[in-house]
């Protein structure tokens, strides 16, 4: 179920690692160390691969396929908003080009994208691989960063939204990236800056620990990790990139009925405290890292 115990971080590669949390609220219990020298939290030992892979199955095939195929319709309606709204502000950057979404799921960055750029996507997940490959052919690659058909310098953007947690070695897919990338490309990557006061308050009865979740940054590591590899200019968010509005309208597509706006409240103080940052201080834990080739 575990894969060998990693004796160095797996971003910096010190070996001043030590315990940080043991999470036990799940059937699968797990530990993680911390990096001495950058912060850097990981799962160590880590689950293997098909131990995860697992985990996903059985959450998705526990309710009804029908049902979550036209829950998904639904709510993609909502969703555009969002996933236009981060397309627009990557357009400020990057006029047009090869875009590459990697953890494509069902495609919905990947159509947003199409209104500037050519969409590719990588996705590990067979059943939205293959419901995104109805769409995008073989621009879709079923697979990993690790095993894709695509040439280096072919990229403008790549983003890698709430991903990048999931890998067990971000190092490599960082240089992949990377090396994907033409000159002055950018990408963007969201995940939860473990520093902010949100997640450290909480240790490890925060959210995000969970057995899909091997990689656990801050702002300060994930940018050094990311200038290491070669980045040249990086730019943070808080809480992302884009306002408060697209988030609103995305969040009406679970509403069922007038009392849900009250959600609308709980949105907008999460997205203002979200903003509150010096420095390395973040009051809450969500970021969005734009990191210029
Ligand atoms: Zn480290």
């Amino acid at each position: 179920m575990f894969s060998q115990k990693k004796e160095r971080c797996p971003l910096c590669g010190s070996p001043e690692i030590r315990h940080k949390y043991r999470i036990n609220r799940y059937e699968t219990a797990f530990d993680t160390d911390i990096c001495s020298s950058c912060g850097f939290i990981f799962m160590n030992p880590p689950l293997t691969g098909e131990t995860i892979k697992s985990l996903y199955t059985e959450q998705y095939y526990s309710g009804s396929a029908d049902y979550s195929y036209v829950d998904e319709r639904r709510i993609k309606k909502f969703s555009a908003y969002v996933w236009d709204s981060r397309i627009d502000y990557i357009h400020r950057f990057i006029k047009s080009g090869n875009f590459l979404d990697v953890g494509a799921s069902f495609g919905g960055l990947m159509e947003s994208a199409e209104r500037y750029f050519t969409a590719y996507g990588i996705e590990v997940s067979s059943y939205s691989a293959l419901h995104t490959s109805a769409r995008f052919g073989s621009r879709i690659h079923h697979g990993t960063l690790a095993d894709h058909p695509f040439s280096r310098n072919f990229f403008s953007a790549i983003t890698m939204i709430e991903l990048i947690e999931h890998l067990e070695d971000p190092a490599a897919a960082l240089r992949e990236c990377h090396s994907l990338l033409r000159e002055n490309g950018v990408l963007v990557i969201q995940t939860a800056n473990m520093n902010g006061l949100q997640a450290r308050s909480m240790g490890g009865n925060y959210e995000y620990f969970m057995p899909g979740h091997l990689s656990y940054f801050s702002m300060n590591n994930l940018t050094q990790a990311l200038l290491k590899t070669g980045f040249k200019k990086i730019r943070v968010f808080y809480p992302v990139e884009f306002g408060l509005l697209p988030k609103l309208k995305k969040s009406r597509g679970t509403f069922t009925k007038l009392q849900d706006y009250k959600n609308w409240y709980t949105i907008t103080k999460y997205h203002l405290l979200g903003m509150i940052h010096w420095n390395d201080f973040a009051l809450k834990s969500s970021m969005v890292v734009y990191a210029f080739r």
